[in-house]
């Protein structure tokens, strides 16, 4: 399928560049034909192909559908991270359905989380729908304040929890956990892990503490683990 930015959905429009190249000489369609497109908020559908030039293909909208809303949306704030994980991450995030991603500064973050996502992961978001057919992505933002800006936004989630190894204070995540509609938001610290302190300010402001297992997962790993048990919860 084609990405077709949300402004822009609904009405004439002209692939360039590299996703001309690829309709008109990898998969040689030609005037006449259709191809799918999709817009990242839900939207997608079949567009009919007016003209192919060289770097320029004209699609036209022909019929076009909207998918719901999940009834249940998962989401992960995860510890800002600079390394290639982080990729890795949005990549597979995207495939198991996160309805949102929120990267966090955490104490033990290495390096400044930037204030704005940068547009190469927004691409990468984009990329992964592309291979998997999700037509809408996850939502992504840096919030800014710590784990108070943590502590205080995750208040609008109806269900939070914190993805805690030790068993001394936390219970086991069950799919049980996240079969309720609505959002839930699941936090995973920084490499290094929570402070005390960030792990008391999450468990006062109402996130539950939850393990995964006796071995420590790295951050990526824990993350995806919480979004393949929400796509368990949501076969059944
Ligand atoms: N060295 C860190 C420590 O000892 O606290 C380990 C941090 S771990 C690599 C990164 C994050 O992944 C943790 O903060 C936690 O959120 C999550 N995590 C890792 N293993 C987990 C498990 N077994 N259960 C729940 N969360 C886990």
């Amino acid at each position: 399928a084609f990405y077709i930015p949300p402004e822009q959905f609904a009405a004439p429009f002209a692939l360039t560049g590299g996703e001309a190249g690829h309709c008109a000489k990898v998969l040689r369609k030609r005037p006449g034909e259709r191809v799918r497109a999709f817009d990242g908020t839900g939207r997608h559908g079949l567009f009919r192909i007016e003209t192919v030039g060289r770097d320029r293909v004209e699609l036209v909208p022909e019929s076009l559908e909207e998918s719901p809303l999940p009834a249940r949306r998962l989401h992960v704030a995860a510890g800002f991270s600079r390394s290639s994980r982080r990729d890795f991450f949005l990549e597979k995030a995207v495939e198991l359905g996160a309805a949102g991603i929120v990267f966090w500064q955490a104490e033990r973050t290495q390096g400044k989380m930037p204030g704005d996502p940068k547009e190469a992961w927004t691409a990468g978001l984009i990329a992964a729908a592309k291979q998997c057919g999700a037509a809408r992505l996850p939502t992504l933002a840096c919030l800014p304040g710590g784990v108070a800006g943590l502590a205080q936004a995750g208040q609008a989630y109806p269900r939070r929890f914190l993805l805690w190894e030790d068993p001394a204070v936390s219970r086991p995540l069950t799919p049980a956990d996240l079969t309720a509609d609505g959002d839930t938001l699941c936090v995973v610290g920084p490499e290094g892990g929570f402070s005390d302190a960030e792990a008391a300010t999450l468990t006062t402001a109402g996130f539950v503490p939850v393990t995964l297992g006796p071995r420590v997962l790295r951050w990526e790993t824990a993350a995806l683990a919480v979004l393949a048990l929400g796509l368990t919860a949501e076969a059944r």
